[in-house]
């Protein structure tokens, strides 16, 4: 007859230790490889964020420097203009102290003026040296003598000293040259006659292709969206490199910088700048370099959308590489998960019942040794039940063999409540017997044990499908001992096992106590 029990009043079931294994060890590996990825993912963005400063700081002192560097050659080739425009306007005073000079005399006065000081200055970059009479037409200009009649009078370099004779002195801006269709920019001085007449202005031509050459000797403009030396108060730009299609001067930028709220340092700083408003890239560095001798500022400009995508650019490894270890190392903890779950598994099943979830022989084994000595150490009792099904061949011939597995899950369910201290250890002897061993038990307590569990088995309501209810006892020995010598784990265990079979003698369903010499 294959009759399915059921076990009606179970008490908590048990849970076979493995799953709570399993589900400490998946806790245990996910917040490890949890607390490694926090750890690589911080460590990443403290590298990329010290990256980013890295660049940053790189293209913001590269800025300042190239700044400091345009304004230092312009500012050169303004102090060496300003030599070579002094020497000619005594040379050319003294001249003019003696009467009219002409434009032959004009011609070799300039040639030795500009052959002397470009002897001494071979590294400046100038254009023309010249002459604009009083009426503003060219009258003569170094190199050979010169026929044209070429109008200055529109030039701000002549109109302005001709009309304000308070100035010494006027610089830019820039234009494209008549003479040498060169975008230049210059300086000039008047000249007056021996009875202190305005007779002219000379002019210092400064080519700004040249300067800028020796700017790109420097400096790597690659990079820069706009360099602008600007004459403060005198709206005179000069651009690097010379204006073409791509390149000019943009009214609007030097605005803007005009009108920046913050204070630019003398010496030089950055400016972070909306130039999106201003048709140019949206945000700027802009590195500021400013020279008090000639009133110069200089601005190079960088948008930081290139500092972006090099810093992208650059990370691109670091960050696949990272993507790759990511990949690798989930991975690995996925191997090293199941390989200790599986690992877990063969501990528990090498420990554990598979029907009954309790402890097998073989945890006893590793146990009681260790409960024995701990009894030892602390001189206190120890207990040990065994316990048999009583007519369990004739309970699986009655009601089957899968009714017997249930039957005996129900027992261990029940001996497992009796003795559920932290300490108390049960295990499954082997077919249909349990041992339970008992720390710091005394034989009363031990045999209340017992009782009890001879009880509870009695009370274990079983139903078979065709409403048969079957009872189960069990009969227990019980052993204590205080243990002064560790005995071999059997002693304990033979003694209650003795026991045990003496109540099977005497009638079963009791339990009975271990007498020495009985
Ligand atoms: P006694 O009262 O003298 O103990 O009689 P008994 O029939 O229980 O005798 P014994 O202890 O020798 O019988 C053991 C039986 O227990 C034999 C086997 O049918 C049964 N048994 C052992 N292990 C299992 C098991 O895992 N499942 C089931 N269903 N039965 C088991
Ligand atoms: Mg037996
Ligand atoms: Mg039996």
């Amino acid at each position: 007859m294959t009759a399915d029990l059921k076990h009606l009043n179970c008490p908590h079931p048990l849970v076979l230790s493995e799953e709570q294994f399993s589900k400490k060890l998946v806790k245990t590996i996910s917040r490890l490889y949890f607390f490694t990825l926090l750890t690589v993912s911080i460590g990443t963005c403290f590298a990329l964020y010290q990256d980013w400063n890295m660049r940053m700081n790189d293209a913001k002192s590269h800025l300042v420097r190239s700044a400091k560097m345009g304004n230092l050659l312009v500012e050169t080739a303004l102090a060496s203009a300003e030599k070579s425009l002094e020497t000619t306007q005594s040379t050319f005073t003294k001249a003019l102290q003696s009467g009219p000079v002409d434009q032959l005399l004009a011609n070799q006065l300039l040639n030795m003026c500009y052959s002397k000081f470009t002897t001494y200055n071979k590294a400046d970059v100038f254009g023309l040296l010249f002459f604009v009479d009083a009426q503003g037409f060219l009258y003569a200009k170094n190199g050979n003598m010169t026929n044209e009649k070429i109008d200055f009078s529109d030039r701000f370099y002549f109109y302005e000293l001709r009309d304000h004779s308070e100035i010494k002195r006027t610089v830019g801006p820039l234009v494209f040259a008549r003479t040498t269709n060169q975008w230049v920019f210059h300086m000039s001085v008047p000249v007056q006659d021996r009875d202190g007449k305005f007779a002219g202005v000379l002019v210092q031509q400064i080519s700004v292709a040249d300067i800028s050459k020796k700017l790109l000797e420097y400096v790597d403009t690659s990079n820069f969206e706009q360099m602008v030396t600007h004459l403060v108060g005198n709206d005179a730009s000069f651009v690097f490199p010379p204006p073409g299609a791509a390149q000019s001067p943009k009214k609007e930028f030097l605005q803007a910088i005009k009108s920046q709220s913050t204070p630019l340092e003398t010496g030089g700083g950055i400016l972070n700048w909306n130039g999106g408003k201003h048709g140019l890239s949206d945000h700027m560095l802009i590195g500021v370099a400013k020279s008090p001798a000639y009133s110069l500022e200089t601005y190079v400009t960088f948008p930081s959308s290139k500092v972006r995508h090099e810093f992208w650019l650059g990370n691109m490894y670091f960050l696949s590489y990272m993507f790759l270890g990511f990949i690798f190392s989930t991975a690995i903890f996925y191997y090293l998960h199941n390989l200790s779950k599986q690992l877990v598994n063969a501990q528990v099943a090498s420990l554990y019942d598979a029907l009954t979830h309790i402890h097998n022989r073989r945890a006893l084994d590793e146990t009681l040794p260790v409960l024995l000595r701990e009894s030892m150490r602390s001189q206190e009792p120890l207990s040990v039940l065994f316990i048999d099904i009583d007519h369990f061949r004739f309970f699986n011939e009655n009601y089957g063999h899968e009714s017997g597995d249930i039957a005996l899950k129900a027992v261990a369910q029940v001996i497992a409540s009796c003795a559920s201290r932290p300490l108390d250890f049960v295990c499954r002897w082997g077919g249909e017997e349990f041992v339970i061993v008992l720390p710091k038990t005394n034989r009363l307590a031990a045999m209340q044990i017992a009782q009890e569990i001879l009880l509870k088995v009695r009370e274990i309501q079983l139903q078979s499908n065709d409403g048969q209810q079957p009872r189960i006892t069990v009969s227990v020995g019980h052993a204590t001992s205080v243990i002064t010598s560790i005995p071999t784990q059997e002693d304990l265990v033979d003694e209650a096992d003795k026991a045990m079979l003496k109540a099977k003698s005497q009638g079963r369903n009791q339990c009975v106590e271990y007498v020495a010499n009985d």
